[in-house]
């Protein structure tokens, strides 16, 4: 069929302008209620587009990120997690440690909320338009271990230093196996000063030795890591204790001998 006559929703489409298309008589019907210019018309059309496109972006980098649940900042209740400065994390949420490559170091004990933060800050940086990968401790040692057993190890450290954001959930819950610590140290070292890593531990930095299994290794991967980096410490009791608490489910943990009665 030759352009001349083509139909604009035709064009529209050969121009993968498919928002425009698809919306084409309900926005031109806007436009003319809202009796605008020929120029605010344009605008309007070109903005259903580019909203669509950004939409479908960040679906589809979404799912490349692989995060576990939906987790968000506005879900995030500060007022449970008195140790944590909001104005921290909303400083974290715009994104300048991603453009950076430092590393973000998330820790405290379990059920305080560290993985909802990793989840949300990881769709802060999906937003802002970098790519991320979420991944658990255990499954990323496997993969690597895996990897080098199978001779693809090159494969999987070019594949796990490619998104801009790597998650690592959970790290120090399981002991490594010995293999785990070098192949560890080789994706840090490969990511070093180029993406950035948030890192989710219920172990105090002090303990990676162990949790490593060699104090040596452990020292040169933290030193890359703290190069450039940011720690969120979260105190207090787990969010979902807490709220069983609050439903009656369980009992209050009794005050200190030494508490005032008040
Ligand atoms: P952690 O990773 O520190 O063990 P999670 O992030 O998995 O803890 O939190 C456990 C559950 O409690 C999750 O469902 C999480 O969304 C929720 N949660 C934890 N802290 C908060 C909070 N401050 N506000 C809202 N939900 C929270
Ligand atoms: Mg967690």
């Amino acid at each position: 069929m030759s352009a001349a006559v083509d139909t604009l929703p035709d064009m529209l489409a050969r121009l993968k302008l498919t928002a425009m298309r698809d919306r084409l008589d309900g926005l031109l019907d806007e436009a003319a209620r809202g009796d605008l210019s020929l120029r605010e018309t344009l605008a309007l059309l070109c903005r259903a587009e580019v909203s669509h496109r950004e939409e479908r972006r960040i679906q589809m980098a979404t799912s490349i990120a692989k995060f576990p649940h939906q987790r968000t900042l506005e879900g995030f209740d500060y007022s449970a997690q008195p140790s944590l400065d909001p104005r921290q994390v909303r400083d974290l949420a715009t994104c300048r440690w991603v453009a950076n490559g430092d590393a973000l170091l998330i820790q405290g004990p379990p059920g305080v909320g560290k993985s909802h933060l990793a989840i949300a800050l990881g769709r802060e940086a999906v937003r802002h338009g970098y790519s991320v990968l979420f991944t658990p401790a255990t499954a990323l040692v496997t993969m690597l271990v895996q990897g080098h057993a199978e001779g693809k190890l090159e494969q999987r450290l070019a594949q796990l230093a490619k998104p801009k954001l790597l998650i690592v959930d959970e790290f120090g819950y399981l002991p490594f196996e010995p293999a785990a610590a070098h192949l560890l140290f080789q994706l840090v070292s490969r990511r070093y000063e180029r993406g950035s890593i948030l890192i989710t531990s219920n172990r105090a930095v002090g303990d990676w030795g162990t949790v490593l299994g060699d104090e040596v290794v452990a020292t040169a991967i933290l030193d890359r890591l703290m190069h450039h980096s940011h720690v969120l410490t979260i105190r207090g009791d787990s969010y979902r204790l807490r709220e069983k608490r609050r439903s009656g489910l369980l009992k209050a943990t009794p005050a200190p001998a030494s508490a005032g009665a008040s």
